[in-house]
């Protein structure tokens, strides 16, 4: 129905949305949409998946109804296209009663084409009643692996909506993911297309984020370090719970670094103020939990820090995948410590899912836990996950540094002997103690001064052996029982090792002062030219953004401020040239961003 050829969807693509090119994948998700087939499309956060259905969209001539989990992301989309000259309609809980039915109603009478909507909005009888008599052509269902129960946030109002296809059966599907794993995919592919539907698997390779991974020892000094090298910059640092958030928060605020606490626990317009405060800051530090970040849609993020272990490496995946997404150089950073790794193992064996559930998200620790201990290029590590291949990064610190692996077989067997000697039924910590001839109580209880093994390894301090420890749990030789309060126990690789059939190389576990080096990144983000001006350009941006009270990036996004700094662009069709810019905004801020040009330059 709705044809164009590829240079004519160029051109809508200048004229709708500033941009001057598609990226990888849309162009190819756009097609298939405007062929009328189902598809399931599972790109990384920050691919541009909105573009890939708000383009077949905003060109067809049938209506489009959008759903998405929460009203943050739908208020984001609705606000970053009326940027851009186009007026959707939203029906949501964020919005009050009689402005839902004007939205409604424009939708309805063909005022606007397109219509987000939660999933229980949608499910609703009424409204599928009202949606059938409107010829409705496509239906988006964006996060779409709320839909399984595979997938990390499985939401009992998506799968209301495996009754879709049913209820539509002319309308084409189209389903948005950042993260599903293979059965993930079948699930959705199942529910929301009866099992026709193709599956686009794009762009999980971003090179421009780089990966490294620290040791929790050190991790206050370690922190500074990479902060105090991303001044003027802004990031996020995910800790694991509230009050790490608030302390952490407080003690950068001493160091001089502006970093605000967010989690779920503060109120709503704290929230909403700590979000509208990142958006627009040019530099600023959000101290989070995981309930920070979905709709965060700020391209200048220069920097995402773990300060505790990830869910899982999806979880991470999206979480860093908020670094870098205007394509400049980003650094990701994972503090990586053994009490984490124990309290996420306790945190699956306590929780209330079904067994199956729980050797599944064991599964998930382990694989993020040999992210961590990878001694090779992390990249390969973490694109293997999502099965996309990629060539060595070249940018991530195993790469950049590649560490030096010993045969570490003759402490490890030490180690092992220690477990056997008392038994398998004690934690890291009595066996370290054990293993260096520690004087505590436990030692003088159970009269383990008297094994073998006691004092054998008093040479080593504590952070290597807990080093050891990990890589031997990273690589399967020792598991950690939980049913019995942490006891270390040895598996068939663990005796293989302590039999000698097999030698135990690992990483030596030194504590090193940090360096910044400078990496080799294999896509530069465009050179400053003239920092003065983009400085100005940048104050312009802030000042509408705050009269406007939008985030700054709907405005003019970094890389396009850069642009415009170092090309100086003086007449329209120079202004138009810059990407990032649209006719909208060239209408818009033609006048004001060029009048600093010609003033700065
Ligand atoms: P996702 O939903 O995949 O996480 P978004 O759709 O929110 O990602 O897009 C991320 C960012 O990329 C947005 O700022 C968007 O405007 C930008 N973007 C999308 N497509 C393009 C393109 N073709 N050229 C430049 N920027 C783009
Ligand atoms: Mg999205
Ligand atoms: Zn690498």
């Amino acid at each position: 129905m709705d044809n164009y050829d590829d240079s004519a969807l160029s051109a809508l693509l200048k004229n709708q949305f500033g941009y001057d090119d598609f990226r990888a994948g849309q162009l190819e998700i756009i097609r298939e949409i405007q062929g009328g087939n189902d598809v399931l499309a599972v790109m990384p956060t920050g691919a541009g998946k909105s573009l890939c259905y708000q383009f077949p969209a905003i060109t067809a001539s049938y209506k489009t109804i959008i759903i998405s989990p929460l009203v943050a992301l739908m208020e984001n989309q609705v606000a970053g296209l009326a940027e851009n000259g186009i007026k959707v309609s939203a029906v949501h809980s964020g919005q009050a009663r009689e402005q839902n039915v004007e939205q409604w109603r424009d939708f309805a009478a063909g005022r606007t084409k397109i219509l987000y909507l939660s999933p229980e909005r949608l499910m609703q009888p009424r409204m599928l009643k009202a949606l059938q008599g409107l010829q409705i052509g496509l239906f988006v269902v964006d996060e779409a692996h709320c839909i399984s129960k595979w997938g990390a946030d499985f939401r009992p109002d998506y799968e209301e909506l495996s009754q879709l296809k049913s209820l539509f059966p002319h309308a084409t599907i189209a389903a948005f993911t950042a993260t599903a794993d293979q059965g993930t995919r079948q699930d959705i592919i199942k529910k929301l297309m009866h099992g026709r539907g193709a599956v686009f698997v794009k762009g999980f390779d971003r090179p421009n984020l780089s990966l490294n991974v620290y040791p929790m020892e050190n991790f206050r000094p370690s922190l500074l370090s990479i902060l105090e090298s991303h001044r003027n910059a802004s990031g996020i640092i995910y800790c694991l719970s509230r009050a790490n958030t608030e302390d952490l928060a407080a003690w950068l605020g001493e160091h001089g670094f502006a970093a605000i606490a967010y989690h779920a626990g503060k109120s709503p317009e704290y929230r909403r103020d700590a979000q509208n405060q990142f958006m627009t800051a040019d530099s600023m530090i959000m101290v989070a939990t995981i309930a920070f970040g979905m709709g965060i849609d700020k391209p200048d993020i220069r920097f995402v820090i773990h300060a505790n272990l990830p869910s899982s490496i999806e979880a991470f995946y999206q979480e860093i995948g908020r670094a870098g997404r205007d394509g400049g150089e980003a650094k990701t950073f994972l503090f990586y410590g053994l009490n984490d790794v124990m309290k996420r193992q306790r945190m699956i064996f306590d929780g209330d899912g079904t067994q199956n559930h729980k050797i599944l998200e064991y599964k998930r620790l382990e694989a993020l836990i040999g992210y961590c201990e990878t001694t090779a290029c992390r990249r390969l590590a973490l694109l293997s996950y999502f099965d996309e291949d990629a060539e060595i990064c070249g940018n991530c610190d195993n790469c950049l540094a590649p560490p030096e692996v010993e045969d570490c077989s003759e402490i490890a067997k030490l180690i092992l002997a220690c477990i056997a000697e008392s038994g398998q039924f004690f934690g890291i910590t009595h066996i370290i103690d054990v293993l260096r001839g520690a004087n505590t109580a436990k030692i003088g209880e159970r009269e383990h001064y008297n094994l073998a093994c006691y004092a054998q390894a008093k040479t080593y301090p504590k952070s290597t052996l807990k080093s050891i420890i990990r890589q031997l749990i990273a690589h399967n030789a020792i598991k950690v029982n939980l049913a019995k309060y942490g006891a270390l126990q040895i598996t068939e690789k663990g005796k293989s090792l302590a039999e000698d059939r097999e030698k135990f190389m690992a990483k030596p576990y030194k504590i090193e002062p940090i360096e910044t080096k400078t990496p080799p990144t294999p896509q530069q983000p465009e050179q400053i030219q003239n920092p003065e001006l983009l400085k100005a350009l940048k104050q312009l941006r802030l000042k509408i953004a705050r009269e406007r009270n939008k985030p700054a990036f709907t405005i003019f996004s970094d890389k396009t401020l850069i642009q415009m700094a170092n090309q100086t662009p003086k007449t329209k069709s120079e202004f138009l040239a810059i990407n990032g810019v649209g006719q909208q905004k060239l209408d818009e801020f033609f006048e004001c961003f060029v009048e600093i040009i010609n003033s700065e330059s």
